[in-house]
């Protein structure tokens, strides 16, 4: 039995999060245990027509559900809690995290409503739980979200650290410093494997204070002394909303806070004590619209310019309680998430045409990020002092320049692995190689329906979008199949037909002399027909018009 052991190897396994940026997930396997890190979800590229959310590929969990020990959650953005609700659905296991992140969970499986109990337990820096073989110590960080932490986690080979999404702020809101002494305490003691983020690996030097953003806004409630005031930010960052209600406060300014999301995170947040606001400061957006403009904040979402948020609707003119005005002050306290960032410059764009003084990244301090950049990377991998090293949490280039940064301090190559989603790193305390693999890719979310649409839909949704709909009546008669009607064609997202009625004319008359010359063997061939139709069809449209609409031939029998 202990000669087994031995030879027993610790599994890391990326289900999600490496060469991407979103659905963070990974799971370390040893023996009878499986403990995973992250249940994120991603939004979908611009190719995945009508998908809402991209989730992970957990079959492999699914298959091992008996040996999942737990879930341990690093914080409560998107990327690391978004797919709980799907992944949940056909496991249970416990979830691990701090208080913010569980409030974060817990209101987002209320909104799923799923049928069975999901049991999410509360932990807090520096706690240790057992999970089957595993050991876990949370250690607390600095991020762009109240209560993130990193992992320690003991193993039968060694400690493997995760340190989740991070940056070093010496200067944070709350005061509480990321805990670097306990990153060192593992260091002493010997590292087996670090896990760290690489969002920032491209960037020198150390990422910006939250503090720093602070200064900025107060340097402009100062400037926009008698003008409205509207800051967009993401609902998450706790830290810079405080900032905002602290300022509010000094500058005697009521806060009115807008959008579905700021509404929710902040409620959750001031009754956990993790944000500070008396709630007479608190305004209605009817009060916000009445009160005398240098009296008041308003705090919404759309920062990203996401159609139907806050700040998108301000900027359209679409709220029917609160009206931009000129010389009102908006300040878009975010950076545009690759892939937003046209977005976000048409609300800038429209905001400006109401005459509204913008404020933004590029013109001034108003975002910091959540990230570390190259000098706090070196010095969480110098603390740690890891014998193996897994850049995670980027796209490749990310996790490659993390990889190479390692390697400038010294570390050789051969111990700094590149992970892809369903490789298998195993290990033990002498040496580390990648083994096989397991299934593990992406699932699409459309609607309620997880993982049914599959790359057909996709190609579907690709045509109807690119090239339009071409729909084909056939009447056929019972008898002796022969045509009753002259076919008829409908047309959507393809060309306007009234302008087009030759065109449409010509088709029919395809179709007909196709029906009428069908060989007798073939007049009930009703794919044959169909496909018979659809290539013609195909050939013919794209002839005159260079598209490749979808053709959809229908026949009817009477
Ligand atoms: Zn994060
Ligand atoms: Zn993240």
């Amino acid at each position: 039995m202990a000669k087994n052991k031995n030879q027993t190897k610790l599994r890391i396994i990326p289900l999600g999060g490496v060469d991407e940026i979103g659905k963070n997930m990974t799971a370390l396997e040893y023996g009878n245990d499986i403990l995973v890190i992250d249940c994120g979800s991603m939004f979908p590229k611009e190719d995945l027509y009508g998908i809402d959310l991209v989730i992970p590929d957990v079959s492999y969990l699914e298959k091992n559900a008996d040996k999942i020990r737990a879930f341990v959650i690093t914080h409560g953005h998107e990327d690391h809690i978004g797919a709980i609700p799907y992944v949940f659905q056909k496991i249970n296991p416990p979830i691990y995290c701090t208080r913010l992140t569980q409030a974060l969970i817990e209101s987002k499986l209320k909104e799923y409503n799923l049928p069975k109990k999901i049991h999410v337990q509360c932990i807090k820096p520096r706690d240790t739980v057992k999970l089957g073989c595993f050991e876990v110590e949370f250690i607390k960080t600095n991020h762009s979200i109240s209560g993130a932490v990193a992992l320690a986690v003991r193993t039968p080979v060694g400690t493997v650290i995760h340190t989740g999404d991070f940056k070093v702020d010496y200067t944070p809101v709350d005061g509480e410093v990321i805990d670097l002494a306990t990153f060192a305490r593992y260091g002493e003691e010997g590292v087996l494997l670090l896990m760290s983020d690489s969002t920032n690996a491209e960037r020198e030097g150390f990422t910006m204070s939250e503090s720093k953003v602070g200064e900025c806004f107060e340097k402009y409630f100062d400037e926009g002394e008698d003008r409205r005031i509207i800051i967009a930010t993401f609902a998450s960052n706790i830290h810079r909303i405080q900032q905002i209600i602290d300022s509010a406060q000094k500058h005697g300014r009521k806060v009115c806070f807008m959008g579905r999301s700021m509404e929710n995170v902040t409620g959750i947040a001031a009754e956990l004590g993790e944000l500070n606001v008396d709630p007479k400061q608190i305004i209605t957006q009817d009060k916000a619209e009445s009160m005398p403009k240098e009296q008041v904040v308003i705090i919404t979402t759309g920062s990203q310019g996401e159609p139907m948020s806050g700040l998108y609707r301000l900027a359209a003119g679409d709220n029917s309680r609160v009206k931009l005005t000129k010389g009102d002050m908006v300040i878009v306290s975010a950076s545009a998430i690759p892939g937003n960032e046209r977005m976000v410059y048409r609300v800038i764009n429209n905001l400006y045409r109401l005459g509204v003084i913008v404020i933004y990244e590029a013109l001034d301090a108003v975002h910091v990020s959540g990230h570390a950049c190259k000098e706090e990377l070196k010095l969480i991998l110098s603390l740690t002092n890891p014998r193996y090293f897994m850049p995670v949490h980027g796209e490749y280039r990310h996790l490659m320049q993390h990889a190479l940064l390692a390697e400038k301090m010294g570390h050789d190559s051969r111990d700094i692995f590149m992970p892809e989603i369903g490789k298998v790193l195993e290990l033990n305390r002498k040496e580390a190689k990648f083994n096989g693999s397991v299934p593990a890719g992406s699932v699409l979310v459309d609607g309620l329906g997880i993982g049914d649409v599959g790359n057909v839909v996709l190609r579907d949704r690709r045509v109807l979008s690119q090239d339009g709909l071409v729909v084909v009546c056939v009447t056929l008669s019972g008898i002796d199949a022969s045509l009753l009607t002259e076919p008829d064609i409908i047309s959507r997202g393809f060309i306007y037909m009234k302008d087009n009625e030759d065109l449409i004319q010509h088709s029919k008359q395809i179709v007909q002399e196709l029906i009428e010359d069908l060989r007798a063997d073939k007049l009930r061939d009703w794919p044959y027909i169909k496909n018979e139709i659809r290539h013609q069809l195909k050939d013919y449209l794209y002839a005159k018009t260079k598209r490749t609409p979808m053709i959809l031939p229908m026949i009817i029998e009477i």
